[in-house]
C-alpha cells in the first residue's frame, strides 16, 4: 500500500469529480435494478458511464494478489451473502427479494474515486431491510468522526459500536483506505477496534471509508472458483457501503457528494 499522502485543493477538486462521476453512476444503477437484470448488464451499463464521463473503471485489470487473475470488471457486484468482490457474470441474474452490494471505482485526471453502496432488488425481507438501513447509518457515523487531529481508529469504533448495538457484525478482513493518485494509500482504516488510536487525521487526507456488516457472524471465506467473490462464511446476507472524504481544517467533506457534509 503506497504511504499517505496529503492532497492539495486542486487535487481534493479533481476528486470530487471522480466521486462525482460514481455517485451519478451509483444512482442510476439504483434506477435499473430490478428482477431479471444481470449484473454484467449492470458492469457494461457502469463502464460506458465512466468512459463517457472522462474516466477509466479503476478495478478492471486490477491484479489478484496470488496468481494471474487480474478482476475483470468495472463494478464488483456483490449479491446476497457475498461481502465484497463479486465479479459481474451473465450467469447471475438478479431475483426479487435480494440484495446486491455495487462498488465502483473510477480514475479521472490521475486520481481515483471509489464508493459503494447497496440496493435492494424489488421488495425485500425486513432483515435485509434492517441490514442496509444499519450499515448506511454505520457510515454515517463513522464518516462523523471525521476532523483534524482525529484518530483513524475513531472511525472503526464509532462504525462497530453502533453494528453490535443492533445486533449485526462486521467484517475484519477488509479494510478502508487512504486513497488519492494511488487507489490504495495508507492509512488502513478498519471497520472495528477501540478509539483514539491508529493514524492522526490531519486537513488534506482522504479516507474511502466502507463498513462491510454481515447479519450474522463476521467471518468471511474467499471463492475458490474465481479467487475474487468474497462471501460470509454462514450464509448470511452482507452489505457495503462506502464513500471518499476529505479531512478538511475544520471536519470533513464527503466527495462527490451534492451534501458534502461538516466544514
Ligand atoms: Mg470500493
Ligand atoms: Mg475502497
Amino acid at each position: 500500500m503506497s504511504p499517505t499522502v496529503l492532497k492539495s485543493p486542486t487535487e481534493i477538486e479533481i476528486m470530487d469529480q471522480a466521486n462525482r462521476i460514481i455517485r451519478t453512476i451509483l444512482r442510476d444503477l439504483g434506477a435499473i435494478v430490478r428482477p431479471g437484470v444481470t449484473t454484467l448488464e449492470m458492469d457494461r451499463f457502469a463502464e460506458d458511464r465512466i468512459r463517457e464521463g472522462g474516466g477509466v473503471p479503476a478495478f478492471k485489470g486490477y491484479p489478484h494478489r496470488n496468481d494471474g487473475r487480474d478482476f475483470p470488471g468495472t463494478i464488483c457486484s456483490s449479491v446476497n451473502s457475498e461481502v465484497v468482490h463479486g465479479v459481474p457474470s451473465d450467469n447471475v441474474r438478479l431475483d426479487e427479494g435480494d440484495i446486491v452490494s455495487v462498488d465502483l471505482g473510477v480514475r479521472y485526471k490521475g486520481y481515483f474515486g471509489d464508493s459503494a453502496e447497496t440496493f435492494a432488488v424489488g421488495t425485500v425481507s425486513e432483515e435485509a431491510a434492517r441490514l442496509l438501513q444499519v450499515t448506511r447509518e454505520a457510515l454515517s457515523r463513522g464518516v462523523a468522526q471525521v476532523r483534524p487531529d482525529g484518530r483513524v481508529s475513531d472511525i472503526g469504533h464509532a462504525v462497530q459500536s453502533y453494528v453490535e448495538g443492533n445486533g449485526f457484525s462486521v467484517v475484519r478482513e477488509f479494510v478502508g483506505h487512504g486513497i488519492g493518485s494511488e487507489l490504495h494509500e495508507e492509512p488502513q482504516v478498519p471497520n472495528f477496534g477501540k478509539p483514539g488510536r491508529g493514524t492522526r487525521l490531519a486537513p488534506g487526507m482522504v479516507l474511502a471509508i466502507e463498513p462491510m456488516v454481515n447479519a450474522g457472524g463476521p467471518e468471511v471465506m474467499i471463492s475458490a472458483d474465481d479467487g475474487w467473490t468474497a462471501r460470509t462464511r454462514d450464509g448470511s446476507l452482507s452489505a457495503h457501503y462506502e464513500v471518499s472524504v476529505a479531512v478538511t481544517e475544520t471536519g470533513y467533506r464527503v466527495l462527490g457528494d451534492p451534501a458534502p457534509g461538516k466544514e
